[in-house]
């Protein structure tokens, strides 16, 4: 498996954004700049609620 992408919604603004699973930056809201995914080596730590899993192939 490549890594997952997941879909994410900001819990400040309710904005969802799909983050790249294996992120190797942070990932920040589009909408108000939170900070939705920080890189903890290898995989993303997902800060907000995860609302849907795609399995990339
Ligand atoms: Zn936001």
């Amino acid at each position: 498996m490549a890594g997952n992408f997941y879909t994410v919604r900001c819990s400040d603004c309710e904005n969802e954004q799909t983050v790249f699973g294996k992120a190797a930056t942070e990932v920040a809201c589009a909408v108000c700049g939170t900070t939705l995914a920080r890189p903890t080596g290898g995989k993303a730590e997902i800060e907000h609620e995860i609302t849907d899993t795609v399995e990339s192939r």
